[in-house]
């Protein structure tokens, strides 16, 4: 099974992925994850990669590629996969094309999530993520036993530099320009699977699995 998320930022797709991964037991690449280690591990790709980062930018083609090339190269992957959060624009989509067709695979599903602004810019500005584990948290829908401690590990709950009001607006841009053209791409191969995003998670999560029983 090799699916791939896709929405606006804040429409859920993260913690979605979180429990798709868990149930199918699948490896996710997730590249804002994986940038994220690679900073607070002050390694190189992560330092640059933070720049566009922190201001709510793409990172460059050239670096997602490569950490996702990367990632993909480890045997875990050969057959199944969640991907979250990338490609991000059709430029990645092509590259990634080239990575699956060198490891004889294709997608079998993609998923858009859709949700309104209002949802997504309420959504980002109260979401808290744990330093240790990345459980993310909602200060009204999800809120943590302890104010700023996660429940799971005990760790500190932070806000992400990237879901400040100007970051989430630039970032919503951004998807609205390159990112959203990517639906077309897989619309066209037939792999394209819309699902609500603004329903309880659980529901969300139900019409997730719908198609992906099918797959
Ligand atoms: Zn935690």
């Amino acid at each position: 099974m090799k699916i791939l998320m896709m929405g606006p930022p804040g429409a859920g797709k993260g913690s979605q992925s979180a429990k798709v991964v868990e149930h199918y037991e699948l490896p996710s690449i997730s590249t804002g994850q994986m940038f994220r280690d690679a900073y607070n591990n002050n390694d190189p790709i992560g330092i640059e990669a933070m720049k566009y980062i922190k201001d709510g930018n793409l990172v460059s083609d050239d670096i997602t590629n490569e950490i996702v090339r990367l990632r993909l190269s480890k045997n875990d992957t050969e057959n199944s996969f969640l991907l979250d959060g990338y490609p991000r624009t059709v430029a990645q989509a092509a590259a990634l094309d080239v990575m699956l067709d060198e490891m004889g695979t294709e997608l079998d599903a993609v998923f858009n999530i859709l949700s309104s602004n209002d949802v997504l810019f309420e959504r980002m500005e109260q979401r808290r993520v744990c330093k240790s584990c990345d459980t993310t948290y909602h200060l009204k829908f999800k809120i943590p036993k302890i104010d700023g401690i996660c429940d799971v590990c005990g760790g500190v709950l932070y806000q992400r530099p990237d879901d400040t009001l100007e970051s989430v607006k630039r970032r919503l841009e951004i998807y609205e320009t390159k990112t959203r053209p990517l639906l077309d791409y897989y619309e066209k191969k037939g792999i394209l699977f819309h699902i609500n995003g603004m329903q309880p998670f659980d529901n969300v999560y139900n019409d997730i699995e719908l198609v992906l029983r099918d797959i």
